[in-house]
This record gives C-alpha cells, structure tokens and sequence, in this order.
C-alpha cells in the first residue's frame, strides 16, 4: 500500500509537466527561499530520525532544478524587488554548521556560480555539540547546555557515544573557508541551537550578539538571522522578532514553510521551504516548494 504522501507525489509526477507551466505565473509572485540542512550520503542517527538532510545527488539536482526555474538573487537584494522579472526570484539558504554543507557550498559557488547564504552556530563548531542532537539523544531533557557538560564532564564515553550520533560539525578553518567562498554570505543562527521561547530574553540576546561577535570578523557576514526551529509561536514569539530588530536585524528567516507574497511588504520576517530526503524527482521539487500555495487556494 502507499502512503497518503506517496500517492501525491504519484499523481504531481503525471501531472508536473503540465501543472509547472500553469502554475508559473503564480510562482512569479512569490519570493521563494529555500532551506537546506545536512548535505551527506551517511546521515548521522539523529540526522535520519530528524528527517533533516539531503543526499548529496538530490541536492544536485535540487540546485539543478532551482537554477532550471529561478533567478536566484541574494537577500542584500531583497531590499528593492521589482515585479517585472522574467522569471520567479528564488533566495537558497543553509541552517546549522555541519560537515557536508561545506562540500555542497563549494559546488554551489563553482559549479553553479548562486549566491546562498549560510546561517552558522559558532557554539556548536567550538563545542562540538549540536543543541538541536543533544535535545533529542536518547530522548534525554537536557534544559541547559552546562548542565550537560557538568552531567557528563568525567564520562567521555557518554560524548564519544553522542558524537556518533550527532554526526560531523564543520570546523573553525572551514568556518573561515567558506567566509571566503565566492557568492556567500554568513549569517547568524544563534550561538547555540536553543528554541527562542525557552531563553529568558537576556539568554536570548546573549546568544544572537556572542555568535554575531565570532560571525563578524569573516569578511561576508551580513546581520541577518534564523530562528533556531523556526515555527513561528512554538519556538520564537512576535517578542523575539522585536528584539533582534532592537538589535538592528531587519532579515529574519523562519521555518514556516510558506512563500513570501510580492510586493513584500514592510516586513522583517520570511519563510522558507525544504525539501524531504525522498525528494528526487522534479515533480517532487514543485511540490515541497509550492504545496502551502496549492493547499491553501483548493
Ligand atoms: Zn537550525
């Protein structure tokens, strides 16, 4: 039997080579941003309980696809969108910091010539722990990351075994590497990888402006941010938004899963849309990008 998903993507297959040229002068008027996590063919445990990766041959082709159907432009342009592209406008951005994203930059800057941006937690190249792994290893509560390290401070086993399963973190040279890559832009995802809502707002603050301090000595940091999860009113509150604009971001992304309607408006907040690690095929691509669109008109 198929499951309900699979019959969908079934029938968008049949139906794509038709559906994507109707479909385009609506896609034309949305801004797109694309969110990637991991690039890897060995997904680490948590990365495959998670859901968050993409081989590396379907992410060559997703960059493929996205080159085939959109002008790919950098958030710096953002600021003055005209209406009268040719065709849709397309923004492509990593989250976190680990090891395959590194790979996946470099063929995205020479293979391709995109701009992307890569929104990073210093905390977790110089820790070497990922928040985000640590909260569901072993489905172990860990409300505070020191309590972790003071928990487990004379067991290297209890690490050694985590690491395994938290995967690999790129380090501070590569860090440095991709700073340096053509058409990248770093960004700031947070120190360390805790939802907004459960910082108090001092914590909150102190984990934007230490990351930014690390971030901005790479000569392509931007002050642009990516709530940690990303759902808008379960992991960052309207308060959160407020704050960083205090701090003067004015780009902040979430992980909500929608486009962005044209004109944008006065805004400070955009969404984004990923990809599942069974995303393959074209019709695939069309789907995860545009669903929210389709599902909300039928
Ligand atoms: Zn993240």
């Amino acid at each position: 039997m198929f499951s309900k998903h699979q019959i969908i993507r079934k029938l968008i297959f049949l139906v794509y080579p038709v559906i994507r040229i109707l479909f385009r002068p609506i896609t034309k008027r949305y801004l797109t941003i694309f969110l990637f996590h991991e690039i890897t063919n060995n997904p680490s445990d948590f990365q495959l309980a998670n859901r968050n990766y993409t081989t590396v041959q379907n992410f060559q082709k997703n960059i493929e696809w996205i080159a085939e159907n959109y002008k790919v432009i950098e958030i710096s342009q953002l600021a003055d969108l005209t209406l009268e592209n040719t065709r849709p406008l397309a923004v492509i951005t990593f989250d976190d910091a680990w090891k395959g994203q590194v790979a996946a930059s470099k063929h995205i800057s020479s293979n391709h010539g995109l701009p992307f941006t890569l929104f990073l937690n210093i905390g977790a190249v110089t820790s070497r722990i990922d928040i985000a792994a640590l909260r569901s290893f072993n489905q172990i509560a860990v409300p505070r990351f020191s309590e972790f390290i003071e928990l487990t401070g004379e067991k290297d086993s209890v690490i050694s075994e985590f690491e395994n399963w938290q995967g690999d973190i790129m380090t501070m040279d590569e860090v440095a590497e991709l700073g340096d890559l053509p058409y990248s832009t770093i960004a700031n995802h947070s120190l360390h990888h805790y939802p907004a809502i459960e910082l108090t707002r001092a914590e909150f603050l102190k984990n934007v402006e230490i990351n930014e301090r690390h971030l901005s000595k790479l000569n392509s940091f931007k002050k642009y941010y990516a709530f940690t999860f990303g759902r808008p009113q379960i992991d960052y509150t309207d308060e959160h938004v407020e704050l960083l604009e205090s701090i003067n971001y004015h780009y902040i992304f979430s992980a909500e899963g929608k486009l962005n309607k044209l004109p944008l408006k006065k805004q400070t907040i955009f969404s984004r849309v990923n990809f599942s690690p069974t995303d393959s095929k074209k019709s695939d691509f069309w789907w995860a990008t545009n669903k929210s669109v389709l599902l909300r008109r039928f």
